[in-house]
């Protein structure tokens, strides 16, 4: 009885539409949002007997909402959290000349398929081909969707009912869902493990040779490291090998790199260049990783190998689009053109000096002294970034890190009321604190970052 008097308190839809209006947004928008906001406050009347708010208060919640299906779900983000590569906020930022050239192709048509000099029909790959096997010395290339619908083409292609050696050693889940022996039984291809977690020795892969290995398998440990009493059987020796019973050596791996990363005082990434010289048959790697363009799978090497991927019918289902090649070409000339490491962001970010990444997080401090109340602390902590994405897992990258706390909000409130705002801004909490890395910060992002936290810690 109770409950149906409280519930007597709510409005009319009607009355709760009128009461929003003006508002400049699709009428059934307004209608749907108030009908709503009145159906959740019936529950919570009926579940939990609460007192329903006045028309007022019902009517800021309808227009809060209108206003959230207004906005595009995709935005973009402030990373403030120092991982370079972060697959949940779209990995690797694109180059001016990569959104360029997609913007080109995007607004109008294009010489997607069509050979411009004989009018006849021509090979969406072929717009990226030349420049990657020119980049790294491949005799063949093809693009697909990402490096995960790669390696699935390639055993599907190449292994499909015949077997696949890989060291137990390799058998990596790379987050999401890629997992290798899943992939695996996906292309229909039969896994063949060898050795130990810790220990493969070349014989192991000798003795698992039969007439039905058509592959042999080398998967990068992307996104960790096994130390101690480990063995790994090298490139040149499963290269020996393959040469020896004639069979196939591929290599996935991951994030493919075309520079020295060493110079950076990063660790080694295996570049694509130097796994295709040592003779590996086929290599395949990820356009959004260190590469620093958009999401797409990259497969180079043979090209007897290559034409039976080309001519997979399950190529289809993994091809990219117009945008996809033009960003990835737009990348790939930068390569070409000696000027990747100034133009494309993944490598930037990653090359600052810490000397640099110091001398901005103090900027940022002092700025952030000066725009918030006096209670919070704020202070600078060394610290070290990370380059994501299944790169580098253990190199730690030197930098300098704002860290912010305040008496009253909590670091896990601070976070979410920074990641509900407008733009979006996602930072680090580690030991009670908000972490702001300004390795992953863009020109511009500072500002930004401050007005956001000018209005969350009001
Ligand atoms: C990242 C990674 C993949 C998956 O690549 P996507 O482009 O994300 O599909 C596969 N293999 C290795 C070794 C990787 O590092």
């Amino acid at each position: 009885m109770e409950k149906e008097k409280l519930l007597r308190q709510l409005p009319a839809v009607h009355e709760l539409v009128n009461c929003c209006e003006p508002l400049d947004c699709p009428p059934q928008l307004l209608t749907d949002a108030a009908r709503d906001v009145l159906s959740s406050w019936r529950s919570a009347v009926l579940s939990k007997g609460v007192v329903p708010p006045d028309i007022g208060s019902l009517a800021v919640e309808v227009r809060e909402l209108v206003t959230k299906r207004m906005r595009s779900s995709l935005r973009p983000v402030i990373n403030a959290t120092g991982v370079v590569l972060h697959t949940n906020l779209g990995r690797a930022p694109l180059s001016d000349a990569a959104c360029e050239a997609v913007l080109k192709v995007a607004r109008g048509y294009c010489n997607l398929e069509i050979d411009l000099d004989t009018g006849n029909r021509g090979e969406r790959y072929s717009h990226v081909e030349e420049l990657l096997c020119r980049l790294t010395g491949a005799e063949a290339a093809l693009v697909v969707n990402n490096n995960a619908g790669a390696v699935l083409l390639a055993l599907h292609s190449l292994a499909q009912g015949k077997e696949v050696i890989v060291s137990r050693g390799e058998l990596v889940e790379i987050g999401g869902s890629f997992r290798v022996p899943e992939i695996m039984a996906q292309s229909g291809a039969i896994l063949r493990e060898v050795g130990t977690t810790n220990r493969t020795h070349p014989r192991d892969y000798e003795r698992a040779i039969s007439p039905e290995t058509a592959l042999i398998l080398k998967v990068h440990p992307s996104n960790f490291r096994v130390v101690g009493f480990t063995r790994e059987v090298e490139r040149q020796e499963l290269v020996a090998i393959g040469q020896k019973y004639q069979l196939p050596v591929m290599e996935d791996l991951g994030s493919g790199v075309l520079v020295d990363l060493q110079r950076f005082g990063l660790d080694k990434e295996p570049p694509v260049q130097e796994t295709l010289q040592a003779g590996v048959d086929l290599v395949t790697i990820s356009g959004d990783k260190l590469l620093g363009g958009p999401q797409a799978g990259i497969v180079l090497g043979r090209k007897e190998l290559l034409q039976l991927m080309k001519g997979n019918p399950l190529l289809r289902a993994l091809r990219v689009d117009k945008m996809t090649l033009a960003a990835l070409e737009a990348t790939l000339r930068a390569y070409l053109e000696n000027n990747a490491e100034k133009t494309i962001p993944v490598l930037r970010m990653l090359s600052l000096k810490k000397e640099e990444l110091y001398r901005r997080a103090s900027e940022l401090k002092e700025m952030l002294c000066k725009a918030l109340s006096k209670d919070c602390t704020i202070e600078l902590k060394e610290g070290v970034s990370r380059t994501g994405g299944g790169a580098l897992p253990v190199t730690d990258l030197p930098t300098t890190l704002v860290a912010l706390s305040h008496p009253g909000i909590s670091p896990s409130t601070i976070a979410e009321r920074l990641r509900q705002g407008d733009p979006p801004v996602v930072v680090r909490l580690q030991d009670d604190e908000v972490l702001i890395d300004p390795r992953t910060l863009f020109p511009g992002d500072e500002k930004l970052l401050i007005e956001a936290l000018e209005r969350v810690l009001r």
